[in-house]
């Protein structure tokens, strides 16, 4: 339809995902401004515990400020059990190794870093992209001792947490669940953010719903839950003055933005229907070109928040990345992440690369990644991006994500759908 054709820059940016409002977040909003319950205390804030509480089929949810703080909680807290009680100025994981996803956010595993802890990624699996089972195992064998796995799921297509948690606790380790993309999804019947021991949501703005910002701590642990309401309002103990044991911090959800998240959650699954609709179009789409969307493994329900594409290895161009630029040299019938996300670009839409993996960061270099033959990468010094060794480095240089917005139209999609197939001329 759009042969020959020059594809115009949309008048509207297309984003990768931006809020999607339905006007009952201002009802909530408006209530707590009427009743000025304009602090972290309010009907809001229990509705959204409530919710979030039952969405995941978890006992107890609390509402902090974002999912970042309630990963510092759960990681704090798994550190205490694990280890003691930490000196005042010390970190409850303070040398401590603990296994962590690859290919993730860096939030996933920043709190492993405020704790003192020492991540060791395990490298993602290639059929689901998420934290490959095999490889953590290898670690465990390499470090025994290890009492801590933090796995996030990646772009609401759950992995095999299943077999992630099933692997923790043969070795006696708890399992944090970063399931902030993956509010939603399901893995055999069961809801993401029900797997981990603790585990995180995410209410940030380009979330399949949000607050603008926000996140819940789930469990099923009573102790934690009341431990994570102390710790995020400044840790007072009861008594008549402000009376302190232990570090607190100002972690707690404002009853304000709980409104929004409130008025958002009767739209989750109208937002995952969107999703799904948006990557089914791209699968149709590109499905005679060289290139594989995000895997849906068996037994799990996606909640399609962010479509990604990779391009199979023989229709890669040449691509180099450094620290900050990236080049490439176009090839005939070839193309490149670069390119793609160019292009999408100078339609006026916003993809984006996968996450680069953890290990390749510079504040990691120099840390350990275990892959699923075993090896150590740090010691071994194998970094071979695009090799077979490093799927995480693989995806990375082979994989980008596409404008997944739910506001996008099908046209819109069909554009940026035409502007990808001609990358491969
Ligand atoms: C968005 C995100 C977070 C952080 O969520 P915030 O609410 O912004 O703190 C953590 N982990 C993953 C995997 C995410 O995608």
């Amino acid at each position: 339809m759009f042969e020959g054709k020059e594809l115009k820059p949309f008048e509207k940016k297309v984003y990768l995902a931006s809020p999607t409002m339905h006007g009952e977040e201002l009802k909530y909003m408006t209530e707590a401004y009427n009743t000025n319950w304009m602090s972290t205390v309010g009907e809001n804030i229990n509705e959204v515990e409530r919710l979030a509480a039952k969405q995941a089929g978890v006992k107890y949810a609390v509402a902090l400020c974002n999912c970042t703080s309630a990963l510092h909680l759960c990681v704090k807290f798994a550190g205490e059990r694990l280890y003691g009680k930490p000196a005042v100025s010390h970190g409850s994981l303070e040398g401590k190794r603990v296994f962590c996803s690859d290919m993730t956010f860096g939030a996933t595993l920043n709190p492993v870093v405020y704790e003192g802890g020492i991540p060791v990624f395990i490298d993602t699996e290639r059929e689901s992209w998420n934290m490959d089972p095999v490889a953590l195992e290898k670690a465990f064998e390499l470090y025994p001792d290890v009492k801590l796995v933090v796995c996030a799921e990646l772009y609401g297509f759950p992995g095999r947490i299943d077999l992630i948690r099933e692997i923790c606790h043969k070795h006696g380790a708890l399992l944090i669940e970063d399931a902030a993309e993956a509010m939603g999804a399901y893995l055999n019947g069961q809801p993401c953010g029900s797997f981990g021991d603790y585990a995180a949501v995410s209410y940030n703005g380009n979330k399949i719903i949000t607050g603008s910002s926000g996140g819940c701590l789930l469990t099923n642990d009573l102790e934690v839950a009341n431990k994570a309401r102390k710790w995020s309002t400044q840790a007072r103990e009861a008594a008549p003055w402000y009376q302190h044991e232990e570090v607190g911090y100002n972690y707690r959800m404002s009853n304000v933005i709980a409104g929004v998240i409130r008025g958002q959650y009767p739209y989750l699954g109208a937002h995952i229907a969107q999703k799904k609709a948006i990557y089914e179009r791209y699968k149709e789409g590109l499905k005679d070109l060289p290139v594989q969307m995000n895997p849906i493994t068996e037994g799990t329900v996606p909640n399609y928040w962010l479509s990604a594409l990779i391009i199979e290895p023989d229709y890669m161009c040449k691509q180099v990345r450094d620290d900050s630029t990236a080049l490439y040299i176009k090839g005939k019938g070839k193309t490149c992440p670069t390119e793609i996300l160019e292009k999408i670009s100078a339609l006026n839409a916003e993809g984006r690369p996968i996450w680069k993996p953890m290990h390749m960061q510079p504040m990691y270099r120099m840390h350990e990644c275990v892959g699923r033959d075993g090896s150590i990468r740090a010691k071994t010094n194998a970094y071979i991006a695009g090799g077979v060794k490093d799927v995480g480095a693989d995806i990375f240089a082979r994989g980008c994500c596409l404008p997944s917005d739910n506001k996008m139209t099908p046209e819109e999609q069909d554009r940026i759908i035409e502007v990808i197939r001609r990358c491969f001329e």
